[in-house]
This record gives C-alpha cells, structure tokens and sequence, in this order.
C-alpha cells in the first residue's frame, strides 16, 4: 500500500503540489486527474523519488520512502513507466524487455526466461516478436513493450504516466485491459491519465488535481454518481 501524506513540492522553490494526500491499496488502480499543468507528472516524479518534496511523508507498506533516493525506492519495488518513449529502436524487443533487469546483476537465463513469460502471458504477440526491432513497432506496441519492461521487474508498486498517449483508440482499450490484470496480481498501480474515460473504466480510486491541489477523490463507483467528476474535472 502506498500513502501519500500532505505533500508539497516543486520546482526551484515554486510549488506545483500542495499538501497532497492519496492512498492507493495493493490490487487496486488509481487514476489521478486533472488539465494540463495540474502536477500530475510532478506527483508521480515526487512518490518515486525523482522530485524531492518540501513538507509530507510517503510511505509504501508503512515505510517511509520520502528520504530516499530513487533507486532505493525502485528496489524497493517501486517501478515507474515514463511514456514509451524508453524503447530503443536498435534493440530488439526482447532486449528491450531485459534492459531494466540489467541493473541487477547477471542476467541468469531463468530470470531472463521467467521476464519474457510475464510479458508474453500479458502481451501474447510479444512471443511472436521478441527478435523485432524498436524502430518497427507502432506506438501503441512500443508502449506495451515499456509496460513488459516494467512487469519484468515484477513491481508491487507501478506508477504509469499517460499509457494511452499517442495511441490508437484500439490498443488503447488493449492495454487498459492488461493494466487491470497487472493490478488484479496483487499490484498497486497508479496511473496519471488525460483520456479519462479509458482510465476510469479500470480505476477503483480517483484524485483529481486542480493547480497541484487535489479537488476530489473517492472510489470511482461514488464519484460516478451525480457527475461530480465531469463538473471538478471540467471547471
Ligand atoms: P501535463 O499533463 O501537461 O504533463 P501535469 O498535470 O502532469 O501536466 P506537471 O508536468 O506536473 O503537470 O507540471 C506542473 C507544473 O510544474 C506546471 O506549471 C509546469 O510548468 C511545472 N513544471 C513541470 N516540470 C518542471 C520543471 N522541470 N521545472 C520547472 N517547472 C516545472
């Protein structure tokens, strides 16, 4: 479980995020919210350790996280997919799935083989395409790629930011699909979204952002009622 307790941070002493608290429980998916500029990216930089905060604590499983440094916090499960971006184009598909396990030593062929199982079981054209290059895939595969790099970490803790950008409607739905059986195995995942809709068909909690505020939260099934999520989402 990861709970975020009053944070405030920013950027050379500006705050974009203002005493925000969010709690996300293992199995469920958490959508947070908000226009362009509301500290989304900020709050997921700033769980993960790349944004230090000003005031608040972060724990996950009870432990605070808040004082360390990045790579303390992915080892501690934590793992955080930038866009698609990541994919390299010169390596294969199945490198670029191995790439985050590098940082941990010697890739063993059991590890190398159980990391590629995972992504084929979520993502089942990959087995066909594990000797295709970055460059050949479409943006909506690169991005299932970044995901399989993550879930060949095996994270409790993911934190996704715009999964659907850039992507076609269909892989959209796809990878929306695959996003909730990652959380549905025990994982807490987090996911800053723009396409609302596609998000809240997944999500179980929402937080929307306003100016690095949180305006409204709840469980999605709540928040449904009576469009308070179009009218804080929207004005
Ligand atoms: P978007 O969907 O456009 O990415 P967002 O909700 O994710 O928006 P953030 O990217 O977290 O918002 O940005 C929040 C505020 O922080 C914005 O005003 C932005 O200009 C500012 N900001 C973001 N990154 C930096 C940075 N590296 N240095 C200074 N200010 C920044």
């Amino acid at each position: 479980m990861l709970t975020v307790d009053g944070v405030t941070a920013g950027y050379h002493s500006v705050p974009v995020l203002r005493d925000v608290s969010l709690r996300a429980e293992t199995g469920q998916v958490v959508a947070v919210l908000g226009a362009n500029g509301a500290g989304k990216t900020s709050l997921l930089r700033v769980i993960s350790g790349l944004l230090p905060l000003q005031a608040g604590t972060i724990s996950l499983d009870g432990e605070p996280i808040h004082q360390m440094p990045a790579h303390r916090i992915a080892r501690r499960g934590l793992v955080q997919v930038v866009e698609a971006r990541g994919v390299l184009p010169g390596l294969t598909v199945e490198e670029n799935i191995l790439l985050g396990l590098l940082g941990r030593g010697r890739l063993r062929p059991a590890v190398r083989q159980e990391a590629i199982a995972r992504a084929t079981t979520y993502f089942p054209w990959i087995g066909e395409r594990l000797r295709a290059y970055g460059a050949e895939l479409s943006g909506g595969q690169q991005q299932m790629v970044a995901l399989s790099r993550a879930l060949a970490l095996d994270p409790p803790t993911l934190l996704l930011d715009e999964p659907s950008l850039g992507i076609a409607p269909a892989l959209v739905d796809e990878i929306y699909e695959r996003i909730a059986l990652a959380a549905n195995d025990a994982r807490t995942v987090i996911i800053v979204e723009q396409h609302v809709h596609k998000v809240l068909a997944v999500a179980d909690r929402a937080y929307v952002l306003r100016r690095g505020a949180v305006v409204l939260h709840g469980d999605v099934a709540e928040l449904r009622k009576g469009n308070r999520l179009e009218e804080a989402y929207l004005s």
